[in-house]
């Protein structure tokens, strides 16, 4: 598991500008920037990441 994926609700976000939200299988969802949203979308399996 990487922690930077940001999948925890509690999960401090990054310093970078939050540009996606990132849905796991299980409903969780999460702000990203750009950069945690493209490693996400190699990662997350049955979850989803829209642009906000
Ligand atoms: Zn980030």
């Amino acid at each position: 598991m990487r922690p930077h994926l940001g999948l925890q609700p509690r999960h401090s976000p990054c310093a970078e500008p939050v540009t996606h939200r990132l849905a796991d299988a299980e409903g969780t969802q999460a702000p990203v920037c750009d950069g945690h949203a493209i490693a996400a979308r190699e990662e997350v399996v049955g979850g989803r990441i829209e642009p906000l």
